[in-house]
């Protein structure tokens, strides 16, 4: 099998910057699953539906989260997430994702303005490869009304 161009990992810690919470270029909402909904509203000691109804919006059948002030997620305040524990898979795989993991995309859209690549540990592939898939099933959930 090919050498994937990560092979040797990849160093990344989130430095909080926040920079992913804010819409940009392609990666502009927040989607989110039932599994999710019911995280987030767990957390904010609400039923799911009322959570749903006031943080999230339908758009072609896929729930995401509505934004906040400038473009940012609406769970994002003073540069924190207020939903850390029960943030959303696309938030917790974020960047290891399968649209950001070629070298073009890694260095566009994710090295170039995420701060917290090149810093704290090594991901070793496995680990990066198990993030990917992660965040595949969400999306096969997502599509699929979960
Ligand atoms: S849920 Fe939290 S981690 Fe995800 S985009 Fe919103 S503020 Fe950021």
């Amino acid at each position: 099998m090919k050498k994937k161009w990560y092979s040797d990992g990849i160093q990344f810690e989130c430095q909080g910057s926040g920079q992913c919470c804010v819409s940009h270029g392609e990666y502009g909402f927040v989607y989110v699953t039932q599994k999710d909904r019911r995280a987030m509203a767990k957390l904010r000691g609400l039923p799911t539906r009322e959570f749903t109804k006031q943080f999230c919006v339908k758009e072609e059948g896929v729930f995401r989260l509505i934004d906040g002030a400038d473009n940012a997620c609406v769970f994002l305040k003073n540069k924190r997430c207020t939903v850390y524990s029960a943030r959303p898979a696309q938030c917790k795989t974020w960047p290891f994702w399968p649209e950001t993991m070629t070298p073009k995309a890694w260095a566009r859209d994710v090295a170039a303005f995420c701060p917290g690549v090149g810093k704290g540990r090594i991901w070793p592939q496995a680990e990066i490869d198990a993030n990917v898939e992660e965040h595949r099933k969400w999306e096969h959930d997502l599509t699929h009304g979960k």
